[in-house]
């Protein structure tokens, strides 16, 4: 129990004072107003404002808790598609080197297409070099040829007919120079120009023959490359389309997370507002248990300072549990330091649900409220009174089995432990209050009036 817990003696106080100012009234004038009957309407006002306040900042802290739900989902989905993200990218990546290591091979033989191409342009030339130099052999001959067939003439004006007729039906310049060999009338520096000649014509169109050949196998392997360059091609585009899947991929996934992201700003700003509506509100909630403390300490309070007889009260406090049982949060505050103004009570071993509590003294019920609904955060509970100036609550029960008004001694079972308003777990809350000197009323710490005799 917390500030909560604060309302409480102000309703018993009140409780009492409307009793009182109903037995006066019914003794009194009945056009008397009572200034205490009014008295309690303030107070009352400012109980109603109290529990609306409750109420208010319960709502909130539902609705904040809703709100933190769903910023916790929608960051388990960001982190989703943080994650689809990080494979796409790392997909990309290993798309990425593979372009890359291709586009190397492509150009390795780009390089060895040019290279060749280069090579076979020197072919070329050396072709064209060499049919130069045929034509220029062949030139030559010609003009040795020609020369012969003066000297030729002659000799045929000399009656040398049957050379002039072979020489005139040869139609092949090689075949005609072979003849030429028999022939006796060409001098030996003429038949040494022909051999050389006939030699040189040979060994370029050798060299032709060879050159062409090279021309021919350096083709094949340009084409053989340009074969792989386009297999290679073919492998790069479709790497290149996988890319850009995966890309298309990424920016949908990147605009979801924006949307998400977008919706987790939402809702922080809504928490934020929740958190400080709260925080306003509790400060109202202080304010109105100051007002509430201060019209206390004016107006008093009516509890008893002597024990009644029939109460059988002898003045001392007992366990208000019979069980095995152990205190699982203490007087004034919580671990967290938050206050609570009483003790908890559970039993060893975690089966508090369902087990009787007991008077702690003998006294007077004077509140038991049985309705299942928050009270202040006590669920079920139940007051009594001691009439020797203190009191002592019972809280959160699934069942108060005593009822206002019934006189109770010491140790009789009044309720069942249970888990109705403000708790974590089933538990006996308990409480012990008592008046002050200028009316007012403090809860003390009940370990001063009771010892666990259980333990
Ligand atoms: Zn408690």
């Amino acid at each position: 129990m917390s500030l909560k817990t604060d309302i409480f003696r102000k309703k018993t106080i009140i409780r009492i004072l409307a009793v009182a100012v109903a037995f006066c009234c019914a003794f009194a004038s009945l056009v008397y107003t009572s200034p205490k009957a009014s008295a309690d309407e303030e107070l009352d006002d400012l109980q109603r404002q109290y529990d609306d306040i409750e109420q208010k900042i319960q709502k909130n802290k539902d609705e904040l808790s809703e709100v933190q739900g769903e910023i916790k989902d929608n960051t388990k989905k960001l982190n989703k598609l943080n994650s689809e993200i990080s494979d796409i990218n790392s997909q990309i990546n290993i798309l990425e080197s593979r372009i890359s290591t291709l586009n190397a091979d492509i150009s390795s033989k780009e390089t060895s297409i040019s290279k060749i191409e280069d090579e076979i342009e020197d072919i070329n030339k050396q072709i064209e070099d060499t049919n130069a130099r045929m034509e220029e052999t062949r030139s030559t001959m010609q003009d040795t040829r020609e020369s012969l067939m003066g000297r030729i003439r002659e000799n045929y004006m000399n009656g040398e007919t049957s050379t002039l007729e072979i020489l005139f039906s040869s139609d092949d310049i090689s075949s005609y120079f072979t003849r030429m060999e028999i022939m006796q009338r060409v001098s030996e520096s003429d038949a040494a120009l022909i051999d050389d000649l006939t030699a040189k014509l040979a060994k370029l169109d050798d060299l032709e023959k060879e050159l062409n050949e090279n021309k021919t196998d350096l083709e094949a392997k340009i084409v053989e490359l340009e074969e792989q360059k386009t297999a290679l091609d073919g492998r790069k585009t479709d790497l290149q389309d996988s890319r850009s899947t995966e890309q298309k991929k990424k920016s949908e996934v990147t605009s979801k997370k924006k949307e998400v992201q977008s919706i987790i700003n939402e809702l922080d700003h809504d928490s934020d507002e929740y958190k400080a509506e709260i925080k306003r509100q509790q400060a109202e909630k202080e304010e109105l248990s100051r007002q509430i403390d201060a019209y206390i300490s004016a107006h008093g309070s009516s509890l008893g300072d002597t024990p009644n007889a029939t109460y059988e009260n002898d003045g001392h406090m007992s366990w208000p549990v019979k069980f095995k049982s152990y205190v699982s949060a203490g007087y004034p505050s919580y671990s967290d330091g938050s206050p609570h103004w009483g003790i908890d009570i559970c039993a060893v071993g975690g089966n508090s649900r369902g087990r009787p509590f007991n008077a702690a003294q003998g006294g007077e019920v004077i509140i038991a409220v049985n309705d299942g609904n928050w009270n202040y955060g006590f669920g079920n509970y139940c007051v009594i009174d001691h009439g020797d100036g203190t009191q002592t609550l019972y809280a959160h029960s699934d069942n108060i089995q005593v009822s206002v008004g019934q006189i109770v001694k010491e140790g009789d079972q009044i309720g069942i432990i249970g888990a109705t308003g403000n708790v974590t777990g089933p538990h006996l809350h308990f409480e012990v209050r008592v008046k002050n000197a200028d009316g007012s009323v403090s809860r003390v710490n009940p370990l001063n009036y009771v010892t666990n005799t259980t333990a």
